[in-house]
């Protein structure tokens, strides 16, 4: 730990910049910086991430070389901040206390505004400022945040005591309390905290100070910030630092103000000044969705000489940033103060305009454009769009708040959310609730998207689903929720929690019912920045595709090749299944073959649709992999085996004979892969003469082929002789009878870890290698994937395991046996055969950016995944590609 412990800011210096966001988070790093570029920033200091990490060593305790700094710079706050003190009893210096780590995290920690009030100085402050119902509420919104937040007091009991008083006082809005009755709710908010507190309100303002440095200490391991470092995986950081900063105040009546902006509109990119204000409010007003705040571009007729200082803030920022900024502002007597800028979080779609915009505007360069963008957040591109041809109508409508159409089953709350996801995984349900908060988050995450009642494009609802990629639409004051009797009443029809509901995130619709969707096209800015990608990355992207259909949406989207061709997929046509099943069923190799030769034309054809969309790009298919048992009905399918018995034209008995024999204990380990034409070979043959006379017709009429026969499941080099030899002889007897050469390779998936650790042998073989790095992950760890809903979680929680290997390529175990396969794969064709192995990738890790940047490192030829993420697969190859 650095000697320092606390960094100052305020005036036109700092002693830290923007560089320090490890050390000064976000927040105060950013204060800092803004200082040292002139920005009016209220001065300050921050106590570094480090003495939280000291914090939590000493067993919560801030540790004493700390406690001096602190003093003295509280001292240089006040000289510079014109001379007030810090709880100077006539004319107080007030101060918040706010968290920040280094990564911004919404709403994960509490700020505690108004802090050094005291008994005397309450007075103190109604005399200076001549308005004491501004002095009074200052001070009842500091013991409630103060008790709520340092102290474990509920929020709700303080919320009671204003209900009960307004009543009282027969008035509606808070603002209608006079500074008596102000006075009042003190005493009674006072009661509150004693009672759970056990004592009085602090009326010492160092020590208000103090408790609440601690609070925000304590809140890096509460449970909001835990569940959200855990939902965005992020891990290493050292924890909050704290900042304190001198009050500015919004709440001084109408010449007064706060507001939140970004400095382009987040959901679309547009170069425009984007946000919300509220005359006379103060800190989290505008985004609490209490109040409707007013758009920023208003704030031109109100306050002329304000916004145009803003406007020029923004470029100023920008310039300086180069990235679009999210900016927090506060007018006290019409002079304006910034108290936040960070990086904005934006939606995919406004995060590729931004970056494109910003090249243009020579702000960054094309390589910086490419790295700029997360290529997750490009889902929020390839999002179901609502089908515009829909003929339901909008019942309301609220503010676009993150783009993109979603459907879903109504829930009413975060935990009903996580309940139904639990129960029916994968069925879509929409979140519909009056404000979410950082409790809602889990349930958030589970929606296809977000309805809320109240709250402006800054609330909390708004800022989450914007950096999920989620539809949202907040403020749509026609919702009416009914938690507890579990309705929702929209335009006077009343809906039902499980009814559908649909929403436009990019318009603000809503509308009853179900709309359907149709799926995202790559144009504009969005191939723009993926022609640039282009430009760096070495890894060729493939899609997985086992349909013309696919492969065609696959390439317009930028792949290059077919890595996985799924060929059961194709055995489950309903006009080839019976034949399927005939051939399992039959106990006689003539009989298989008889059954083989009806499925044989739907193959080929099949293929012939596959070769003609790629149109000369290369085609992995894999044969035949699953075991059969998964082409007949269950065990205790009694309707399910009575149809196949009509279809097929057998007896029930005989199909149960034959799926009893079939049963496995363990599939996965099973009859399957190569196996079954080791086993059968006229399947083998049956699928390799289809692939080669499909080549072989597309060839004819003048097309480019190039098939790769992948042979799956080899764990043996002798498995592999076999088949290799044997589907050569089919290839060459088919090109013979058709007198047309066509080139194709055999290659292998290397799904074993002992075909990994066997590689060398494998690669006299096998022309090629192909990590089927699914299997290659359960058979590694042991881990059957469809098991692992019982004991992930935990795992996951408990650290065991960082990510879930399924998602994301475990770099330490199957990461190694990777590593060991191509590197003795290539040794070894190299020198068997004077050829370079090509080597690439078909589990579903193909499209998760981490395993991108993996497959990079360890010299992979390509990845392929499915259509939809080739675009995120060839941003995060450039990414990978460009990282040092
Ligand atoms: P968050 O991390 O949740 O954005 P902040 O620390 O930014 O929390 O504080 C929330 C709000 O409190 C700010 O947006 C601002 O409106 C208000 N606030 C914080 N510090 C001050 C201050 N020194 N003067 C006036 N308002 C403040
Ligand atoms: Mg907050
Ligand atoms: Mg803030």
């Amino acid at each position: 730990m650095s000697q320092k412990h606390v960094y100052s800011f305020g005036g036109k210096t700092a002693d830290g910049n923007g560089k320090q966001k490890e050390l000064l988070g976000g927040k105060g790093a950013n204060l800092a910086e803004m200082c040292l570029i002139g920005i009016p920033v209220p001065p300050g200091f921050t106590i570094t991430t480090e003495v939280c990490a000291a914090y939590y060593e000493a067993g919560k305790k801030i540790p004493e070389a700390a406690v001096p700094e602190i003093d003295a710079a509280v001292t240089k706050m006040e000289a510079v901040f014109g001379g007030k003190k810090f709880g100077d009893p006539a004319d107080p210096l007030l101060v918040s206390v706010r968290s920040g780590a280094a990564l911004s995290m919404p709403g994960m920690m509490n700020t505690i505004l108004n802090l050094g009030l005291t008994d005397t100085s309450v007075e103190g402050l109604a005399k200076k400022t001549g308005n004491p119902r501004f002095a009074y509420d200052s001070f009842r919104r500091l013991i409630d945040m103060f008790g709520s937040t340092a102290m474990g007091c509920e929020h709700e009991d303080f919320e009671h005591e204003i209900h009960k008083l307004k009543e009282e006082k027969k008035v509606k809005l808070d603002t209608d309390l006079s500074a008596d009755d102000l006075k009042e709710l003190v005493k009674r908010y006072k009661a509150v905290y004693k009672k759970h507190v056990g004592e009085d309100f602090p009326n010492d303002p160092r020590k208000q100070l103090m408790l609440s440095i601690n609070a925000v200490f304590n809140s890096w391991h509460g449970h909001k910030a835990v569940e959200y470092r855990r939902i965005e995986r992020i891990t290493g950081l050292k924890g909050t630092a704290v900042n304190v900063q001198a009050m500015v105040f919004g709440n001084m009546g109408e010449s007064s103000g706060t507001g939140v902006a970004f400095t382009r509109d987040p959901n679309t990119g547009e170069n425009v000044f984007y946000g919300d204000y509220l005359i006379n409010a103060q800190g989290e007003d505008v985004v609490a969705g209490i109040r409707t705040p007013e758009p920023i571009a208003k704030l031109e007729e109100q306050m002329p000489k304000v916004y145009a200082q803003l406007v020029e803030i923004r470029q100023t920022l920008e310039k300086h940033f180069k990235d679009m900024q999210d900016i927090e502002f506060t007018v006290q007597d019409g002079v304006l103060y910034m108290l936040q800028t960070r990086n904005g979080k934006r939606t995919g779609t406004a995060a590729v305009k931004i970056a494109v915009d910003m090249v243009k505007e020579k702000l960054i360069d094309e390589a910086t454009a490419v790295k700029r963008v997360n290529p997750d957040s490009l889902n929020h591109l390839l999002q179901p769009q609502l089908d515009p041809k829909s003929k339901i109508k909008p019942v309301a409508q609220g503010i676009a708040a993150s783009p993109g159409g979603a459907s879903g089953k109504i829930v009413l709350s975060a935990e009903a959310a996580v309940e139904h996801a639990a129960k029916h995984p994968g069925d879509p349900i929409m979140l519909v609730r009056k404000e979410t908060s950082p409790e809602d988050v889990a349930g958030m995450h589970l929606a296809r998207g977000i309805l809320t009642s109240t709250g402006g494009k800054a609330s909390h609802a708004a800022v989450v689903a914007r950096g999920w990629g989620k539809p949202c639409v907040v403020g749509c004051e026609a919702v009416k929720i009914d938690e507890k009797a579990g309705v929702v009443v929209i335009s006077g029809q009343t809906l039902k929690a499980g009814d559908f509901i649909t929403i436009n995130g990019t318009t603000g619709d809503v509308m009853i019912g179900k709309v359907e969707t149709i799926a995202p096209s790559m144009t504009g800015d969005f191939s723009t920045l993926m022609t640039w990608a282009d430009k760096s990355r070495k890894l060729k992207i493939r899609t997985n595709a086992d349909s013309p259909a696919d492969a065609l949406k696959a390439r317009e989207f930028g792949a290059e090749g077919i890595g996985l061709c799924r060929t059961e997929h194709m055995f489950f046509g309903e006009d080839r299944i019976s034949a399927v099943r005939e051939m399992i069923l039959s106990t006689t190799e003539e009989g298989r073959k008889k059954a083989l030769a009806k499925i044989e034309p739907y193959q080929k054809a099949d293929f012939v649709g596959i070769f003609e969309a790629m149109d000369g790009f290369p085609v992995t298919i894999r044969l035949l992999d699953p075991p059969l048992h998964e082409f007949l009905p269950q065990k205790d399918n009694k309707a399910g085996a009575e149809a196949v018995a009509k279809q097929i034209g057998v007896t029930v008995e005989k199909i149960f004979e034959r799926v009893e024999e079939l049963h496995e204990m363990n599939p996965m380990m099973g009859f399957r892969g190569c196996r079954l034409p080791l086993v059968f070979p006229e399947i083998g043959d049956m699928q390799v003469r289809a692939i080669i006379e499909a080549a072989i017709e597309v060839k004819k009429k003048g097309k480019s082929v190039l098939p790769e026969i992948m042979i799956p499941l080899v764990g043996i080099v002798e498995e592999l002789i076999i088949l290799k030899k044997r589907a050569i002889a089919v290839a060459e007897e088919a090109m013979a009878k058709h007198g047309v050469k066509v080139e194709y390779q055999i290659g292998t998936m290397i799904e074993l870890p002992r075909a990994a650790l066997t590689a060398d042998k494998i690669a006299e073989e096998a022309e090629f290698f192909s990590f089927g790095t699914n299997d290659l992950t359960q058979m590694t760890f042991g881990f059957s994937r469809d098991d692992i809903k019982g004991f992930m979680p935990t795992y996951l929680a408990h650290k065991i395991l960082p990510v879930d290997p399924f998602q994301s390529i475990d770099v330490n175990g199957v990461g190694q046996l990777i590593e060991i396969g191509i590197q003795k794969g290539r040794k070894s064709r190299t020198e068997h055969h004077k050829q370079h192995l090509k080597v690439g990738i078909c589990g579903e890790h193909g499209g998760d950016p981490d395993s991108v940047h993996f497959c990079h490192k360890v010299g992979m030829d390509y990845v392929s995944c499915s259509p939809f993420r080739v675009p995120i697969a060839r941003l995060a190859a450039a990414q990978a590609a460009l990282a040092k």
